[in-house]
């Protein structure tokens, strides 16, 4: 299916209110977001939904930031870059929430409600005892003069409530068709806290409709508000806040993690911050998930985010939840891994080279003997971080000591086999095929086919059972640093014969 091109400029927005790590699901719909604008040449405003102080961090911001750079999500609008909507921050326009509520009062779309938490709590509970909706009753919708005169001398303080028309709102949603909400389950809502700090419920539609944002691409998860924001986009427009267009929205599908649960924010395996650690490649990354909800075509799921782009319809979003399924997101990321030109490859590997993550003396690291194995790594990682253990055995003084691997290689008659390879390796020419045949001929005077009989030779050089192509590694480790471990395994298992 095909959609018809929207009719005006394409501006979308993303915009996170930055508290904690950023996690996948919020790429997910960065990315979306992202795609849809630069399929239509339309414009991505990036905003900071930043008015919950207690809640928003400095430091978080940075990492939003520094997450879509990244990712390569850019943004045309919005911090460090500005625009002519600006400021993108929800911090720094407070004057204009104020202003905008204050108008919507005056027009007699919202007024002010007077009720306790504690007034609200009991008149809910009777309100569900009694089997009716449990939303605000509209206590306060027609509060006479002397009414608000008395509340405010009791000093009772007040909140802003909108005030919906009573009328069922109905839209079509981009991915789910079109949806009707019945007046009693959208009732009057909040939007200034009695300190006059604005809510979500404001600000989000305020600046929606102020930036001339054509098309809200967000999670499932806000569904229930779209009623709402709607009804406030229809008082915005009476009163002449923004461009009076009602933008179109489309809801994302939930994205399930383990147990069919959906993902949460706090669950690790969301974490966008794991992903980077771990040396996923924003492309792979990406690609992963852009598959969740949304397909290029039945039988790809491998593809570029340019491809992506120029593929991406909304049309083609299933309202269906997603899972998340770690092993094919990390199935996807290798084959980008390997995609790569092996140059880009080495240059990618480099921050797990070197401390933090690497194990070996700094200086230890020689970028030559490296090269030389990268083709062959290339093909054999999943994410760029298993690079470390894949060459550790060139640059660590000694190998590493994996426990497991050495009681299972180092069985009875590991030893004999390591003299005849000892013996062999020593007047052999060094390369990969002449060590191949030199440690076969070392195993066939034990009976050992090759996969045996370099089995404790790999983890007397490398520490581990499985690892790079092993006379490979050996042609780069060189003659002597080989016969050396191959000695003092010798002298270890003498040791504890
Ligand atoms: N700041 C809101 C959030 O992160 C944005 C929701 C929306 O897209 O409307 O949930
Ligand atoms: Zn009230």
């Amino acid at each position: 299916m095909v959609s018809a091109p929207p009719s005006s400029p394409v501006r979308v927005r993303f915009c996170p209110s930055p508290t904690g790590n950023p996690h996948v699901g919020l790429v997910r719909t960065a990315l979306f977001n992202w795609a849809f604008a630069r399929h239509h040449g339309g414009t991505m405003v990036f905003r900071i939904e930043d008015t919950d102080a207690a809640r928003d961090s400095e430091e978080s911001y940075k990492q939003l930031l520094d997450s879509m750079r990244w990712l390569g999500l850019d943004w045309d609008e919005g911090p460090e870059t500005g625009g002519p909507f600006g400021p993108y921050r929800q911090s720094q326009r407070m004057d204009i929430y104020a202003d905008v509520a204050s108008r919507l009062l005056a027009a007699g779309h919202a007024y002010r409600c007077y009720c306790t938490a504690a007034e609200l709590e009991t008149r809910r509970e009777a309100a569900r005892a009694a089997g009716r909706p449990s939303g605000y009753d509209g206590r306060c919708r027609e509060l006479s003069a002397e009414q608000t005169a008395a509340f405010e001398a009791e000093g009772r303080s007040a909140i802003v409530r909108f005030r919906m028309p009573g009328e069922s709102i109905t839209f079509t949603d981009l991915v789910r068709g079109e949806l009707t909400f019945a007046p009693e389950n959208v009732t009057d809502f909040g939007i200034v806290r009695a300190n006059g700090a604005p809510l979500y419920t404001l600000v989000n539609p305020v600046d929606d409709a102020l930036m001339e944002i054509t098309h809200v691409l967000r999670g499932e998860d806000l569904l229930s508000s779209t009623p709402r924001q709607i009804a406030l986009h229809r008082a915005l427009a009476a009163i002449g806040v923004g461009s009076g267009a009602l933008p179109a929205f489309g809801h994302l599908p939930y994205v399930m993690g383990e147990g069919n649960k959906k993902l949460s924010k706090r669950d690790p395996q969301a974490s966008l911050n794991l992903y980077r650690e771990r040396g996923f490649l924003p492309q792979g990354l990406l690609n992963y998930l852009s598959l969740l909800g949304w397909s290029l075509a039945e039988d790809r799921d491998i593809f570029t985010l340019q491809e992506m782009v120029a593929a991406f319809d909304l049309a083609d979003v299933n309202a269906n939840p997603a899972r998340f399924d770690l092993k094919k997101c990390e199935a996807i990321n290798a084959v980008h891994l390997r995609e790569m030109p092996v140059a880009d490859f080495a240059a990618a590997c480099a921050p797990w080279l070197s401390a933090p993550h690497a194990p070996w003396r700094p200086g230890a690291f020689d970028q030559a003997a490296f090269d030389e194995l990268a083709p062959l790594a290339q093909t054999r990682l999943t994410v760029l971080s298993d690079i470390t253990d894949n060459v550790d055995f060139l640059f660590l003084d000694e190998p590493v000591r994996d426990e497991k691997s050495w009681q299972k290689a180092m069985k009875p008659g590991a030893a004999e086999v390591l003299v005849s390879a000892r013996a062999r390796l020593t007047g052999v020419a060094w390369n990969a095929e002449d060590l191949k045949a030199a440690v076969l001929a070392a195993g066939e005077e034990h009976g050992l086919k090759l996969g045996k009989a370099q089995a404790p030779l790999r983890v007397a050089v490398t520490g581990r059972t499985v690892g790079l192509p092993l006379f490979e590694s050996l042609e780069v480790l060189g003659r002597d640093r080989t016969l050396a471990r191959v000695d003092a395994a010798l002298a270890e298992l003498a040791a504890s014969a």
